[in-house]
């Protein structure tokens, strides 16, 4: 190994100077921030301040006016589609849960895990031991074996975003992001939520936005702030939140 590999391991996602208009307005203005392999990171910042428009364009939703996202090295995401992105690895949980109410939990996994296809033909599928054998990790992972045959429309809003994780592990992303998880939860639902992701991140990168403070300070990971598109501050909890800048556009108000 060069001396300059080792002082610089390629990053698993670069986001490389992204800008994104919208009717002339700049959601991202030249963006730039890197994540290390394995690596979990906590976006926060203001309304507006475009950390959705980001998660957006590094999924492929939205494409950016300029500036290129690369996934392992080289490959630019910003020329790939949504099933192409998700095909190489990037799984995203939206702020709604999306599961099928009418579904119990252990179905919504089997269908997670079986991939896009009809329901009622995947659910009289055959799933491979290996398969039964991840939902029951996931289930375990979750914290939600002693619900697996509820219906998921009777679950509580934060056991919804939990099988919606779940539904996601399925996948086997490489890189999970998840949008404002904690939002509408219970205090306990909250602390079991971080829990889970540095779970999670023990196998798999992850970038999570979040506004619940509390919640970013149990992640105990490195914060990105973003304002006006673009990166205002960058490191520990602790240091970000004694920057004045932060306190003047974020935390004071
Ligand atoms: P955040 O998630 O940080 O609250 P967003 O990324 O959702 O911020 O939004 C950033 C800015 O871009 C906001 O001013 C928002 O109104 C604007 N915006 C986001 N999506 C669109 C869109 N599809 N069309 C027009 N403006 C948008
Ligand atoms: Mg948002």
């Amino acid at each position: 190994m060069t001396p300059e590999t080792s002082l610089t391991p390629k990053p698993l996602l670069y986001v490389s100077g992204v800008t994104v208009h919208f009717d002339g307005f700049r959601a991202l203005n030249a963006l730039s921030l890197f994540l290390e392999e394995g690596e979990m990171r906590a976006i926060i910042g203001p309304n507006g301040a475009g950390k959705t428009t980001m998660m957006d364009v590094i999924t492929g939703k939205t494409r950016p006016g300029s500036g290129d996202v690369f996934f392992r090295g080289d490959t630019d995401l910003t020329k790939l589609d949504e099933a192409a992105i998700a095909q190489l690895g990037i799984g995203r949980k939206f702020q709604k849960p999306t599961v099928f109410e009418s579904h119990t939990v252990y179905d919504n996994l089997v269908l997670a895990i079986a991939g896009p296809r009809s329901p009622w033909r995947v659910l009289s599928t055959r799933l491979s031991p290996r398969q039964r054998e991840r939902i029951e990790e996931i289930l375990v992972t979750i914290k939600m074996m002693q619900h697996r045959d509820r219906l998921a429309g009777d679950l509580s809003h934060g056991q919804k975003q939990w099988l919606e994780i779940g539904m996601l592990l399925a996948q086997e992303p490489a890189l999970l992001l998840v949008d404002e998880p904690v939002a509408g939860m219970t205090d306990a639902e909250t602390e079991e939520t971080a829990i889970l992701l540095r779970e999670i991140n023990k196998t798999r990168s992850v970038v999570v936005v979040e506004h619940d403070m509390t919640f970013v300070r149990a992640l105990g990971v490195k914060v990105t702030v973003l304002h006006e598109g673009s990166v205002l501050a960058e490191g520990p909890l602790d240091t970000v939140s004694a920057d004045d800048r932060v306190i003047e556009v974020y935390l004071g108000r």
